[in-house]
């Protein structure tokens, strides 16, 4: 027996070994070490172990002494105690059957083990489980689980907050169909592969579905939720709600579209000025210059003559003085009718007239000042009256009628219909004379152009922008067809009776 004492006096484990009545048989050093630290009563063969217990346990381990009689089976019991000195200490008792031949009880093995820093170790890890739980489903970040499928098994305030959709009306439900669609479900698949790879992902964002049918975006990191055996069971996504700051850098990139694309135009139209600008000075002095030319040589020859010059070589030569102020006139007209136009300072004034006799009379003046270098032959169904701006028309007609003159050296007709149409006429000027080629026929309306076959032709390029202008405030429309060395065909509608608009 001495030697079997020194065996269990060994041992880590308290042994109290009690008969089927609960009367204590025999126990080790441990046993007595725990009893004196959980209670004052001393253990002794003979007494009851129910005895040694407090109140609170007494009945609960005569009821496992009783079971484990009746059934012959070990169980497992586990006791919280207060030592003297205020502290707890956790004990976890297995009592275990000790049967005879006939399989009859003779004895009770009460294994007692202190496991108090286990279950404190326990408890506190619980307790940081919990805390961190806590700080998980209300941290102002958005933060979700879902399972490999993809269904939804943690969802924290702040996700319920920005989508609108509560906890439990996510749970279960899949991440893709509930919150998110188009094409936002293949980068979550693809998020989800990585993931299923054990791989962890940085910053997507996605825009989430909110439940009033509106959209919420989010940067969210993704990392692999795994088990005990370290297999992925799934995904926790942790970010921010980017909603505020997508919205805010669209509309800065807007601003910043809006505000280049205004500069660009400013910047377009500036460097249209400073073509035009150039384009302007080098025909001006290339114009002026010939006329002045022409009339210095005129005068000088007067001068160099004063005293033996008849009338008749006098008379020539104030003729072509007269005809070049009169080309330089004209040419300054065509300078100030642009710039005015430019600043839009044209003012409407229409009136009613007959479309015939102001035809006639337009065709008239330009026969005259071209000295009838060719026939205008015009044809007209005109009965009616025109209510627009007449000067403005005048100056369209007389254009188009000086260029076909003009542009047709070596013709001789040229041909005006105008075909009176109910609410709108028709003027068409035509001739057979150079033409205009096919590439140049859409920047002829610009101010400071000229054709290529216009460089032996005088012209500043001003006509055809200034007729273009007139028309747009006369509310008609131009149209050319021409062919290069076969000639053109202008054609202008405008309506019967002009409309003011703000220009008027
Ligand atoms: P300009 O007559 O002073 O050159 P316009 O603005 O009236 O300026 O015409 C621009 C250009 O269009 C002309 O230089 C010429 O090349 C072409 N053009 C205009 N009218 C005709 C026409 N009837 N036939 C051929 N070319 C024309």
């Amino acid at each position: 027996m001495d030697v079997l004492k020194d065996i269990l006096d060994n041992l880590n484990d308290s042994i109290i070994i009690i008969d089927g009545y609960g009367q204590i048989v025999l126990f080790n050093n441990e046993a007595i070490r725990i009893q004196k630290s959980v209670s004052e009563k001393p253990l002794e063969i003979g007494a009851h172990f129910t005895d040694l217990l407090s109140e609170e346990h007494r009945q609960t381990i005569s009821g496992v002494i009783k079971t484990v009689r009746r059934q012959k089976k070990a169980i497992k019991n586990f006791a919280e105690n207060q030592t003297s000195f205020g502290s707890t200490v956790f004990l976890e008792f297995n009592f275990v059957p000790v049967l005879g031949l006939k399989k009859e009880l003779r004895y009770i093995n009460i294994i007692t083990q202190d496991i108090t820093s286990r279950k404190l170790l326990e408890r506190n890890s619980r307790s940081a489980t919990s805390d961190f739980r806590n700080l998980l489903e209300h941290a102002h970040a958005v933060i979700f689980s879902v399972d490999s499928r993809g269904y939804i098994v943690e969802w924290n305030d702040h996700c319920a907050e920005i989508t609108g959709f509560a906890k439990q009306e996510v749970l279960s439900r899949k991440f893709c169909d509930t919150l998110i669609h188009g094409e936002s479900n293949s980068i979550f698949t693809g998020v989800m592969e990585k993931i299923l790879k054990n791989e962890s992902i940085g910053k997507v964002s996605f825009p989430l579905r909110k439940k009033d049918g509106g959209e919420a975006t989010v940067m969210l990191s993704a990392t692999p939720r795994t088990n005990a055996h370290g297999q992925v069971i799934g995904a926790t996504f942790v970010g921010q709600d980017i909603t505020e700051l997508t919205a805010y850098r669209e509309s800065l990139e807007r601003l910043v579209e809006n505000k280049t694309a205004a500069l660009q135009k400013v910047l377009k139209k500036e460097k249209e000025a400073v073509e035009m600008k150039n384009r302007f000075v080098s025909i001006a002095s290339h114009e002026f210059r010939t006329p002045l030319s022409s009339i210095d040589f005129a005068t000088s020859f007067i001068k160099r003559n004063a005293a033996t010059i008849g009338s008749r070589k006098l008379n020539e030569k104030v003729r072509v003085i007269q005809k070049h102020v009169s080309y330089m006139n004209h040419l300054l007209e065509d300078v100030l009718t642009f710039s005015k136009n430019e600043k839009g300072r044209i003012k409407l004034i229409p009136t009613t007239f007959s479309l015939d006799e102001f035809v006639s009379e337009a065709v008239e003046e330009v026969a005259r000042s071209t000295r009838h270098s060719h026939h205008i032959c015009v044809s007209t169904n005109s009965l009616g009256c025109l209510v627009t701006d007449e000067k403005l028309l005048r100056n369209v007609l007389i254009n188009l009628l000086t260029n076909a003159i003009k542009f047709s050296p070596g013709k001789e007709e040229i041909a005006v219909n105008v075909l009176d149409h109910d609410s709108y006429i028709t003027l068409e000027v035509r001739d057979e004379g150079i033409g205009i080629a096919e590439e140049e026929l859409d920047k002829i309306f610009e101010p400071f152009i000229r054709g290529k076959g216009a460089e032996a032709i005088p012209g500043t390029g001003l006509g055809l922008s200034i007729v273009k202008k007139a028309i747009e405030l006369l509310n008609g429309t131009i149209q050319v067809e021409s062919e290069w060395g076969r000639g053109s065909v202008f054609t202008v509608n405008i309506p019967r009776q002009m409309v003011l608009t703000e220009h008027g």
